[in-house]
């Protein structure tokens, strides 16, 4: 079987199977997919900031090309991370070291685990999979149309690529938070923490995330050039996942046979795209926070999409115009950083603390009229209602609720007070763009420093990410004579 998908548009939903048949003949074996990874404990070591799908993909690319990683981590290993995330959900206390975004794996170890990406490189794509498949995810990842792997099964595959860099001779270090920049010679040749260390490299790749707003200032403040860039901000819309199945599907329950049914919409209002981010079918909304004075959603879903919820990002694209008096000592480039926090301090006020979110029900919310009380919800840290609306700008408020009314017209049933939103869906992208050269990877104007990933704004998601990781690695390679080996 080469690719499984699940086709739902008419009344009798259908598995489409992709397969490769022999006939009259022995079937041909599938080639095996094998990393070539040499101990690397000897050779000139490249510094890793951040331990996310993108530096942690860098490494082992990196180990490939015969170049030592040094990955350096802010936050915890995924275990002792797992207490602080459990205590966040449970009792609201934000650890700002170690929570949904940051700790080994980054904001992918206890994500959803969909493995979607808009990228049509298949050959990079099935390289990552395939990767992930080596270090314990599903092999039906590797077939899937829509590839999801799941909370419950991300932290094994995230400690296994660990141990695989460990193994050879690659070294992670946690509770290192990288605070400034090496030169010499205007060039970057290694970074200091917070711990007080130095640590050199020939070459400083950064995959800090887009919640690093620390790492964003440091280089502003080092005078590394930074761009201001738009990104969606919004809710989270949470349903009784029947509900969605019983609309996608045409029938009051979903057969066993079919997964909990998901969405994808998209509208404009005025000038501005309106569309459906990261839904999670059978899944759980989360604190996605990395401050006790902020309230940040997010959403995931077990292996099994088994929870009674339905829930999906609603965001609309926000310009550099919205966030232009935000700017930040005269500079435009953290801007979007403070229009961000502004509305997520509004929402810690409007919740009242702990991480309690402020929630509306969804007709009441696109109406403007008061929820008197909540339906039941996932969000843990609890709920509280109010005027969701009053969090946003009104630009933003105007064009969430007329694109949540065109969603309920383009899925009927849609549009009701069962179902609850949740503010604020904020970090979506990263609020600016760390620039860098297209070939090379290299900073335009900072020799030495690779920005990857998502908070560089060169991916968004797990398998995009991990394959700007790899991109910059190869790059890095490339320009200390090593590519070969990993070409
Ligand atoms: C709840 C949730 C659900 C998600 N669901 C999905 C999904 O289903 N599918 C999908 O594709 N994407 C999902 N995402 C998004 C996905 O996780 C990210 O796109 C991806 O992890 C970005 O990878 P990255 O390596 O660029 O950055 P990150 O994963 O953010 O990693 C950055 C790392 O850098 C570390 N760091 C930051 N600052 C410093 C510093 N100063 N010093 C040292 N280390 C530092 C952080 O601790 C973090 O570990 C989800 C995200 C969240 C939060």
């Amino acid at each position: 079987m080469l690719r499984r998908s699940i086709d739902a548009r008419s009344r009798h939903p259908v598995y489409v199977l992709r397969v490769r048949v022999w006939i009259d003949e022995a079937p041909t074996p599938e080639a095996v997919f094998a990393l070539r990874l040499s101990d690397v404990g000897n050779a000139r070591p490249v510094v890793i900031v951040g331990a996310g799908p993108a530096g942690l993909f860098a490494a082992l690319k990196l180990i490939e090309g015969g170049m030592r990683p040094i990955v350096l981590e802010r936050g915890k290993d995924v275990r002792s991370r797992r207490i602080d995330v459990a205590r966040l959900s449970r009792s609201g206390v934000v650890d700002g070291e170690s929570n949904y975004c940051f700790g080994e794996g980054g904001a992918g170890t206890f994500s959803d685990g969909k493995l979607y990406t808009r990228s049509t490189k298949r050959g990079e794509v099935g390289r990552i999979l395939n990767i992930l498949v080596r270090h314990g995810a599903d092999q039906d990842i590797l077939i899937d149309a829509h590839p999801h792997i799941g909370t419950n099964r991300l932290p094994g595959v995230v400690q296994a690529l660990r141990e695989t860099i460990v193994a050879h001779g690659g070294i992670v270090r946690f509770g290192s938070r990288v605070s400034g920049l090496l030169r010499s010679n205007g060039a970057v040749v290694g970074v200091t923490t917070a711990q007080s260390d130095r640590i050199e490299g020939a070459a400083v790749l950064l995959a800090t995330g887009h919640s690093a707003r620390d790492i964003y200032e440091m280089l502003h403040r080092e005078g590394v050039e930074l761009e201001a860039k738009p990104f969606a901000l919004g809710v989270r819309v949470e349903h009784p996942q029947s509900l969605v199945d019983a609309i996608q599907y045409r029938c009051a329950t979903r057969p066993t046979a079919l997964p909990p049914a998901s969405y994808s919409l998209l509208t404009r209002v005025a000038d501005r795209g309106v569309y459906s981010f990261c839904m999670c079918p059978g899944g759980i909304i989360c604190p996605a926070t990395t401050a006790q004075e902020e309230v940040v959603v997010n959403g995931w879903s077990p292996s099994r999409r088994d929870s009674r919820w339905a829930n999906s990002g609603i965001v609309v694209e926000a310009g550099l115009g919205d966030m232009s008096s935000f700017a930040v000592r005269g500079s435009e480039a953290l801007a979007g950083v403070a229009f961000q926090a502004s509305i997520e301090r509004a929402a810690a006020q409007a919740g009242g603390g702990m991480a309690v979110a402020p929630a509306q029900r969804l007709a009441d919310f696109v109406e403007g009229r008061a929820s008197t009380d909540l339906p039941d919800c996932s969000y843990s840290p609890g709920l509280r209602a109010t005027d969701l609306a009053a969090v946003f700008p009104s630009p933003i408020a105007n064009a969430l609720r007329e694109g949540l009314r065109t969603f309920g017209d383009k899925m009927r049933g849609y549009l009701t007070n069962q179902a609850v939103v949740v503010g604020v869906e904020t970090r979506t992208s990263a609020p600016l763009r760390i620039p860098r050269d297209r070939e090379t990877c290299m900073h335009s104007s900072t020799p030495g420093l690779y920005p990857c990933g998502e908070g560089a704004g060169a991916a968004g998601g797990i398998v995009s990410a991990a394959m700007d990781g790899e991109r910059c690695a190869q790059a890095i390679l490339r320009a200390n004579g090593s590519d070969r080996a990993s070409s």
